[in-house]
């Protein structure tokens, strides 16, 4: 997770030969390991000093963070203060963009996610994404956009629509669209296209989710029902979601983290966030003064 070599910087991550764990399909939990799985098993994603950049832009100013497993958390704070940049940092997309880098650390449990030998692919695969606006592959069928990333890490045959099925059903949708999963998968409601979205993301058992203001383009009951279904998620999973939404981190949260031109200002339980902030500028944005 090093600067370009142009830029030496004091705040360059320490190195990690670990290579990032990922099950391959020769082994596939058992069932049984599955239920046990299902229990208790997210993962802790820390951020330690982490910084974002955009060139000469500096939008992540070393936040330190740790998202806890099977509970969510909530990233909040106004517009431009780098709730997207943070998170797009967690899964390597912040690298993709020509210029930006980060320096810092970001583990996932014990594994250095910008570590050596680290395969960028497989921690997108074990730490999914969810966008703001709904992004089913346009040509493709409801099962199909579903079966995407399944193609690509091996799945065949058979283990395809038993993991498709699975996978709408732990996004709320199966029940929707079980009879039409041959149609385009941009024929759903905005709502039921990103619980298809969702569906896509858990269908290659990722450890962790990400969500961007994944409720900014939907109605009312569809946010309702995304929401929901995140309840029902963080069971299995590590969650993370940025929401402009005070109200939605106030129902879906259990850890709020409020942010300020590019700082960690605050962080704790989402009832202390909201009812109680430890700081200032925090009780001006909750209250509504400002953002
Ligand atoms: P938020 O999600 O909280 O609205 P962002 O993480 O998108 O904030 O942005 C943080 C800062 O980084 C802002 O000042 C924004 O203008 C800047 N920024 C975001 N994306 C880019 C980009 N692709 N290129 C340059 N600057 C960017
Ligand atoms: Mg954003």
């Amino acid at each position: 997770m090093n600067p370009p070599s142009s830029t030496s910087s004091k705040e360059s991550a320490p190195v990690s030969t670990q290579r990032f764990r990922r099950k391959t399909a020769t082994e596939e939990p058992s069932p049984r390991d599955r239920d046990a799985r299902s229990e208790a098993t997210g993962r802790t994603v820390r951020l330690d000093d982490l910084h974002a950049y955009y060139g000469e832009q500096h939008a992540v100013k070393g936040v330190d963070l740790e998202f806890a497993p099977n509970r969510v958390t909530a990233i909040i704070g106004p517009s431009g203060c780098g709730k997207s940049t943070l998170v797009r940092c967690i899964n390597r997309m912040h690298e993709e963009i020509p210029g930006a880098y980060a320096t810092g650390r970001i583990s996932l449990d014990d594994t250095d996610v910008y570590g050596d030998g680290v395969d960028v692919v497989s921690v997108r695969r074990v730490i999914g994404m969810v966008f703001q606006k709904p992004n089913p592959f346009p040509t493709m069928s409801i099962a199909d956009n579903v079966a995407a990333g399944l193609k690509l890490s091996g799945v065949r045959g058979a283990d395809v629509k038993e993991r498709v099925e699975r996978s709408l059903r732990g996004a709320g949708l199966w029940d929707e669209v079980k009879d039409r999963l041959d149609r385009p998968g941009m024929g759903l409601s905005g709502g039921q296209q990103q619980r298809l979205c969702i569906a896509r993301t858990i269908a290659v058992e990722p450890e962790v989710i990400l969500m961007d203001e994944p409720c900014s383009a939907l109605d009312p009951v569809a946010t309702l029902r995304v929401e929901e279904l995140i309840e029902e998620l963080k069971s299995r999973y590590t969650i993370v979601i940025v929401t402009h939404n005070m109200q939605q981190a106030g129902r879906v949260a259990d850890s709020t983290a409020f942010m300020l031109s590019g700082d960690l200002v605050e962080f704790g339980p989402t009832q202390q966030i909201f009812t109680n902030p430890g700081d200032e500028r925090t009780e001006q944005y909750v209250t509504g003064k400002f953002g």
